[in-house]
């Protein structure tokens, strides 16, 4: 209607004159107007539908405005908007419950976040008065967060205008088969290659100086690339052998995303400490968290934790939580998105591999995939330069976005992570659109 793009324009204009956005050079960016949104669909400012598959930041895990969701937050608000985290609360509580219910291992306890990169920031203060010790071990391609600690930690270019005063943060190889940093030619070989190399690294770093090893059960923002089979019980073995705090970062890969509650069960293994955000409530309202495991809390039983946050288990967050757990549990949503994966997924997107020349690689599981876009297979040249873009990958971009489809476009990736509730009809058709998108350019080149 007339009114409705009167509005998107005026949004638009008071953006460009006054919003400051995340990571951007302010005068060189175009943002897409968003009216509205259901399940797995946005509408831009013209009032152009899109399938949304990115759900936006890899959060909307149960697409956008979901009923249960909602109507919680809307109940909670007619109840009590907000109470100081030193109260006890309902939504928190019963919040907490599930997610601990949920969790690997002895992960009991629950401090909430506003989001990840400061849940991040609090699993490793907690690592690093539980151990008395200071490094934290992380590795390259991966992403912790845009808060100090946690881009310090972060593997990906986004740390290097920030990495002033590295706070003790030393970066290893995590595995990665397509771009092997170990010269391996089988997943066996990279993963007793990249554990030696993290062996080493202990070593040489100092068992007894080190306090955590961070990292993503799956890496996301960095490529979606799973660990093979062994490496996460491997580097829990080095963590026992050493005393070293293990913490999974499941803040994108955890809840369902991975087609398992947490990620880090593809390994069959628990963390000590195990962080998460956006999935956890779907996005609906800004929340994260640490779930700590047994030995970490009894290092605060008598002593005092020393940190905290105004907003820690927000009621109105809480109460997003506990109806997107609930409605996770109700309607099988992690067993719907392991069966995209294994039924949808998996096999068109080995099929668009087989028939576009640019596809170097796909990978993933779940609702969780990467397209590996190149120049060339033999060389595996990327489509765009590490930490940059391409007129290639803008043009693939566009033509995405033209017919229809929202898609996530990382350096010289796609990745594809709809909403868990995404149905294989949708999932299908957004396929379909990337199909069409990767013949446009396929043509060009
Ligand atoms: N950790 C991982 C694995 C992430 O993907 C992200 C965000 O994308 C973060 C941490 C940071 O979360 P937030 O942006 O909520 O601080």
């Amino acid at each position: 209607t007339r009114s409705a793009l009167t509005d998107a324009d005026r949004a638009y204009e008071l953006d460009r004159a006054h919003v400051f956005h995340s990571w951007s050079a302010q005068g060189q960016i175009d943002p897409m107007v968003v009216t509205k949104a259901e399940g797995s669909y946005v509408w831009d400012g013209d009032g152009n539908r899109l399938l949304d598959f990115t759900s936006q930041l890899v959060f909307t895990n149960l697409g956008h405005q979901h009923p249960r969701i909602v109507a919680a937050i809307q109940e909670q608000a007619a109840t009590l908007c907000t109470v100081a985290p030193a109260y006890v609360n309902g939504a928190r509580s019963e919040a907490a419950r599930l997610i601990a219910s949920h969790t690997p291992g002895d992960l009991n306890r629950i401090f909430f976040t506003n989001g990840g990169a400061d849940a991040n920031e609090h699993a490793i203060r907690m690592a690093r008065l539980h151990t008395g010790r200071q490094k934290v071990l992380s590795t390259y391609r991966s992403y912790h967060g845009g808060t100090h600690l946690a881009v310090n930690v972060t593997g990906d270019p986004r740390r290097w205008p920030n990495d002033n005063g590295s706070s003790g943060t030393v970066h290893f190889f995590g595995p990665f088969l397509y771009r092997s940093a170990f010269a391996a030619t089988t997943e066996e070989e990279e993963c007793q290659r990249a554990l030696a190399h993290l062996e080493q690294v202990i070593a040489l770093e100092g068992p007894g100086t080190i306090a955590a090893v961070i990292l993503e059960s799956i890496p996301g923002t960095a490529g979606v690339m799973i660990p093979p089979p062994g490496y996460l019980q491997g580097v829990r073995e080095l963590c026992d052998r050493h005393g070293i705090v293990l913490i999974a970062d499941e803040v994108m890969a955890g809840f369902g995303r991975a087609g398992r509650w947490f990620a880090i069960e593809h390994g069959d293994v628990a963390p000590d400490l195990l962080t998460f955000a956006k999935g956890v409530n779907s996005g609906y309202v800004p929340l994260g968290g640490v779930a700590i495991n047994d030995a970490v809390y009894r290092t605060f039983e008598d002593r005092v934790y020393p940190g905290g946050l105004t907003y820690s288990g927000h009621p109105l967050a809480c109460a997003a939580a506990v109806a997107t757990i609930q409605t996770m549990e109700d309607d099988g949503i992690v067993q719907h998105a392991a069966a995209l994966g294994d039924d949808v997924f998996g096999p068109r997107l080995a099929d668009l591999a087989a028939r576009h020349e640019c596809i170097g690689e796909v990978r993933g599981t779940g609702a969780f995939w990467a397209i590996e876009l190149v120049s060339d297979r033999e060389t595996r040249e990327p489509l765009a330069p590490y930490g940059g873009s391409s007129p290639a990958m803008a043009a693939l971009i566009g033509a995405c976005t033209r017919r229809g489809l929202l898609p996530f476009a990382n350096v010289n990736r796609i990745h594809v992570v709809p909403p868990l509730t995404i149905s294989a009809a949708e999932a299908v058709e957004g396929l379909d659109v990337l199909d069409a998108a990767l013949s446009e350019i396929g043509a060009r080149q």
